[in-house]
């Protein structure tokens, strides 16, 4: 963009706007997505004008998140630009070098289920950052409500009891001042947000630096005995971590443990050729440095200000939960915000937002932990590419010890979809015991849970049938849904009532009449009940 085009951008910049966004990485989009779509006008800002190709971090965009792309209607626009495709790969292998041995694998992998599944509407998918973050773009540039602004920053703010003055600086050092209803902060993990309202991040860092690269090698793919596969992890003793596929042509991505940045930077042919096992040919295209934190903020919010994403916390990317987690977190406040500016929501409904949230980023930095706890270099060890039995015997004990310590790390539903909005003052809890954590997913419709994913008979997802705010799902009868109709009514709270009579649901539902949010989680369930008693339940769903 020319400085020219930059002036006019200028005059193209409201001076007011109802949610300040700080950052257009995933979850800022996300965010912008979810408020975009529900009429609230929003302004991100965000200092990269082009996506990097070539530090793709995220690979894996799971389940739940996908669930959330088919809300949007943007799932099988990811899906369209994902070069692996669900039903190429849902393994993950563990070789001796990607051109060695075999020594173990799991199938099944990430929630890459090519098959329909009931519980969950939409498999994983296999996708880098970038990418995703690209059909993001495409996403808020085509919503009415959102301006996008590109090359700026946020530089300050300062809040009173009306919202927030922010002040944006662009690349060529304009400054503009925007009035903000409210501000989100999903600026990283150097977030200028959270310095502004003077959180902290609690936590530690990992003691071993890894080194990331992505290089292209022409023929590799075809050269490597493993079959496709998501990832292949390197147990060379001398060499050990991670590849895997940018696409189906010739680029890779790979994360070599313990290497230093500079050592990484001085030598990455030599951590290529040792992953691999052999002297290929490869031209280095991008390299990434990065360390594992363990960080949680110890507020989400202040004021009118709220933070998301891995500017609220960060996790080892081991399993694939950091930008997962925060589009949950951009979902959560989405819908919140937009509820209070369209008047409906109550006065906790904000202050959920953290009781909600906060406790899911405490038990994925527990999981993976967990995961970052046995990787390659702990796996590692000579014998296993040793010739004749000294090496069966040795990859025979190692296949045994992945298995035992891996598998959480590339089956967990029981996070991805299992997670509970237990603490919320937003629920109304039925009294029923909290499932414990487990690495299974267990459906449950108790009140936080998710609510449990079904096909309909006529082939359609249950969920395509919510509506954008709250619904009310009937399973019986003589379920009586008039009182929580005309309360919402009463309250402006939008609801739409869903018929799912004689679907036999009411037994894995343990109710006949179910209330859920515009996030899919269940606000309330129980059997009918007269008018207080409804005003009660959509009160407290709305936090009034
Ligand atoms: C090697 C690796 C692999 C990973 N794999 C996975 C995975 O498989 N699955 C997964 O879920 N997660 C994974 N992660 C984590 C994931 O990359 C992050 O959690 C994710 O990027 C967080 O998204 P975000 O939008 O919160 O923050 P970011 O992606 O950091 O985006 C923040 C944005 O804010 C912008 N910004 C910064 N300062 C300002 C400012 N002052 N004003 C405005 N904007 C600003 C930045 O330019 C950036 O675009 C991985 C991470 C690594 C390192």
């Amino acid at each position: 963009m020319t400085a020219r085009e930059t002036r006019d951008r200028i005059q193209d910049i409201p001076q007011e706007t109802g949610v300040l966004i700080a950052g257009g990485g995933p979850v800022g989009l996300s965010a912008a997505v979810e408020l975009g779509r529900r009429g609230v006008r929003c302004l991100i800002v965000e200092p990269r004008r082009v996506v990097s190709q070539l530090r793709p971090r995220a690979k894996t965009t799971n389940v739940r998140t996908m669930e959330h792309f088919r809300r949007w209607g943007l799932a099988e626009r990811l899906r369209e630009v994902a070069p692996l495709k669900v039903d190429w790969s849902q393994d993950v292998v563990f070789c001796t070098t990607l051109l060695g041995h075999e020594v173990m694998r799991f199938t099944n992998c990430l929630g890459l289920s090519p098959q329909r599944t009931e519980a969950f509407a939409e498999p994983g998918q296999q996708i880098a950052q970038p990418l995703v973050e690209e059909v993001l773009r495409e996403a808020v540039s085509d919503l009415e409500p959102c301006d996008l602004c590109l090359g700026w920053s946020l530089h300050s703010l300062q809040q009173d009891d009306n919202g927030a003055l922010t002040t944006i600086a662009s690349e060529w050092g304009d400054y503009r001042q925007i009035r903000a209803s409210y501000v989100l902060g999903c600026d990283g993990a150097r977030s200028v947000v959270r310095a502004a309202i003077g959180v902290h991040y609690e936590g530690t860092s990992d003691r071993r630096p890894n080194f990331g690269l992505v290089f292209r090698a022409p023929g590799l793919a075809e050269q490597q005995p493993h079959g496709p596969a998501v990832h292949y992890w390197v147990l060379n003793p001398a060499c050990p971590g991670v590849l895997g596929r940018m696409d189906l042509e010739d680029v890779w991505w790979a994360i070599a443990n313990g290497v230093p940045a500079e050592v990484g930077q001085a030598a990455p042919y030599a951590l290529i050729h040792g992953l691999v096992g052999s002297e290929i040919e490869a031209e280095v295209l991008g390299t990434d440095p990065w360390t594992a934190r363990m960080l949680l903020a110890d507020r989400y919010h202040s004021g009118r200000v709220f933070l998301a994403g891995d500017a609220a916390h960060l996790n080892p990317p081991w399993g694939g939960h950091g930008f997962n987690t925060g589009i949950g977190d951009a979902v959560n406040i989405g819908w919140k915000l937009a509820a209070i500016l369209d008047g409906w929501g109550g006065e906790r409904l904000l202050a959920s937002y953290e009781a909600e949230r906060r406790p899911v980023a405490e038990r994925t930095i527990r999981e993976a932990v967990a995961n970052m706890s046995v990787l390659a270099p702990e796996l590692g060890n000579p014998d296993l590419a040793a010739p004749g039995l000294v090496g069966e015997h040795a990859r025979r004990a190692a296949a045994q010890v992945i298995r035992a310590t891996k598998d959480r790390e590339f089956h967990s539903l029981g996070l991805v979809l299992g997670y509970q909005y237990d603490a919320s003052p937003v629920i109304v809890d039925d009294g029923t015991p909290a499932l414990p954590e487990g690495q299974a997913y267990v459906p449950t419709a108790r009140p936080g849970a998710r609510l449990p994913h079904r096909w309909l008979p006529d082939g359609a997802s249950l969920y395509d049938r919510l509506g954008n705010g709250f619904s009310l799902l009937r399973l019986r009868d003589d379920a009586n849904v008039a009182p929580l109709i005309e309360s919402a009514a009463a309250r402006r709270v939008p609801l739409t009532v869903v018929e799912l009579r004689g679907q036999a649901l009411e037994t894995l539902y343990e109710a006949s009449l179910l209330l859920v949010r515009p996030d899919q989680h269940v606000a309330w369930r129980g059997v009918s009940m007269d008018r207080p008693a409804a005003d009660a339940i959509i009160d407290r769903a709305r936090g009034a």
